[in-house]
C-alpha cells in the first residue's frame, strides 16, 4: 500500500519516492510508489496534478489501496527507481481551501439548523453540497455568517487516528460506515469529521467562505459554495459586471434591479404603443394599395412587393381583406422571399393553391388554407414572383 504523505503532511510539495510497479495504458502509463503525496480523486476531492521526474503527472487515482499515477511523456521507468516528485501547489491549495471550507460551512449549518451534508463536489469552477432541507436566504446567511467568524478566529485543523468504535464515540458530524482505524479531521470545537482529504492547517487560511448560489434539489437544497482565492475572483467578475451595467445606467448597484424593472414597464408600453402605430399604418397602407387593386378574371388582385418581416406582411393582408373582392399577394423587397396571400371572404379561389403554385415555380417551402396561405425562401426577386402570379391570376 502507498504511504500517503499527504495524509499527516498536506503542505508537502515535493518528495522523493521509488518506483514499486509500473504499466502501460495506452497512450500513458501507470505508475505505483511506495509513498506520494499526490492526492488521488476522493471524498468529493479531485486529484493533483504536477511532475514525477520528467514526467507530467495528468491523473492519480485511488486503486485497491494504492495510489496510481498516471504519467505522460518519454521517460525510461524501472522499478526501483527514485523519482522526484512535484505537485501543482496552486491546484492543490485551492482544493484545500474549499475543502476545509466545506467542512466549517457544512458544520455551520448542522450546529445552526441540525441539517446535515448528504454529499459534497469540489469542482473546477464552483463547489456543491447537497443539505437535506431547503433554507431561507435568511438561514443561509446567518450560517454563512458562522462559518466565516470560524475563519476569522484562525482556529487550528488538525488530524488524528482513532478505530472506527472509539471514532463513534467522539461525535461526529456524519456517522462514517468505515471499519478499522479512521482519519479524523478537527476544527478545533466546531467539527470533527472522518474524512480522507487535504485540509489547510488554520481555518484563517481558507480566506473566506461565500454561498454563490442555490437551488432545489432531490427534496433538499444544492448549494454552490465558494472560498479563498475562488471567492475573490468571484468578487471580481461580479464587480466588474454590476460596475458595468450601474455605468450603463447610471446609477447606484442597489438600484440595478428597481432600474430593470423600470425598464422593462417602459418596454412594454413602448411595444403596445408600436403594436398601435403599426396596425394604423397597415390600414393606412391598405387603403392605398386597395385603391390600386388590379382586375383580374372575376376578383380585384393586389400583386405588391411590400417592406418588412412576416408579420408586417401578414398584418396588412390580413388588414386589405377585410375588404370585400379582393385576392392579396405580398411578397418580400428581399430574395429569397417571404410570400403570403389573404382572399376576401366573398372569393372563392383558394389561397394555398396559390402560393403552392409559386412555390412550385420559385422553389421555397409554404402552405396554409383557402383564406391565408405564407410561404418563405422563394429564390427569384420580388418582381418576378408577382410578375408570374399576374399571369397565373388570368387563367384561374
Ligand atoms: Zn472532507
Amino acid at each position: 500500500m502507498t504511504e500517503r504523505l499527504y495524509y499527516d503532511d498536506p503542505y508537502c510539495r515535493e518528495f522523493d519516492a521509488t518506483i514499486v510497479r509500473v504499466e502501460p495504458r495506452g497512450e500513458v502509463r501507470a505508475l505505483w510508489l511506495d509513498r506520494s503525496a499526490f492526492y488521488p480523486t476522493s471524498g468529493g476531492q479531485p486529484f493533483d496534478t504536477g511532475r514525477l521526474g520528467p514526467l507530467a503527472v495528468v491523473n492519480v487515482d485511488d486503486e485497491d489501496g494504492d495510489v496510481v499515477h498516471v504519467v505522460q511523456g518519454e521517460a525510461d521507468l524501472q522499478v526501483g527507481q527514485v523519482l522526484h516528485g512535484a505537485i501543482d501547489w496552486t491546484r492543490r491549495f485551492d482544493h484545500m481551501q474549499q475543502h476545509t471550507g466545506q467542512h466549517v460551512l457544512s458544520a455551520a449549518i448542522v450546529h445552526r439548523y441540525q441539517v446535515p451534508t448528504i454529499s459534497f463536489h469540489l469542482g473546477a469552477g464552483v463547489s456543491t453540497i447537497d443539505v437535506a432541507r431547503e433554507l431561507s436566504p435568511a438561514e443561509l446567511a446567518a450560517a454563512e455568517e458562522d462559518a466565516n467568524r470560524v475563519v476569522f478566529e484562525n482556529r487550528p485543523v488538525t488530524i488524528r487516528y482513532a478505530a472506527a468504535d472509539e471514532a463513534a464515540t467522539l461525535g461526529l458530524r456524519k456517522a462514517s460506515k468505515r471499519e478499522g482505524t479512521l482519519r479524523l479531521v478537527e476544527v478545533e470545537q466546531f467539527d470533527r469529521s472522518a474524512c480522507g482529504g487535504s485540509h489547510v492547517r488554520q481555518t484563517g487560511a481558507i480566506g473566506a467562505i461565500v454561498i454563490g448560489g442555490w437551488e432545489r434539489f432531490r427534496g433538499g437544497q444544492r448549494l454552490e459554495f465558494l472560498c479563498g482565492g475562488r471567492a475573490v475572483r468571484a468578487h471580481r467578475q461580479l464587480r466588474d459586471t454590476v460596475g458595468a451595467a450601474v455605468r450603463l445606467l447610471s446609477i447606484l448597484p442597489s438600484e440595478l434591479a428597481p432600474a430593470v424593472e423600470r425598464m422593462q414597464g417602459e418596454l412594454r408600453q413602448q411595444e403596445r404603443a408600436l403594436a398601435t402605430l403599426t396596425g394604423e399604418l397597415a390600414a393606412a397602407q391598405a387603403d392605398g394599395l386597395a385603391a390600386a387593386a388590379e382586375p383580374i378574371g372575376t376578383a380585384r388582385w393586389v400583386l405588391r412587393a411590400v417592406d418588412g418581416d412576416a408579420n408586417r406582411l401578414k398584418t396588412l393582408a390580413l388588414t386589405l381583406v377585410t375588404r370585400p373582392g379582393l385576392i392579396v399577394v405580398l411578397t418580400s423587397t428581399t430574395t429569397p422571399a417571404l410570400l403570403v396571400a389573404a382572399r376576401s371572404a366573398d372569393v372563392g379561389l383558394p389561397c394555398d393553391t396559390v402560393v403552392k403554385a409559386l412555390v412550385a415555380a420559385f422553389g421555397g417551402r409554404g402552405g396554409g388554407r383557402p383564406d391565408f396561405a405564407q410561404a418563405g425562401k422563394l429564390d427569384a426577386a420580388p418582381d418576378t414572383i408577382l410578375a408570374k402570379a399576374r399571369t397565373l391570376a388570368a387563367g384561374w
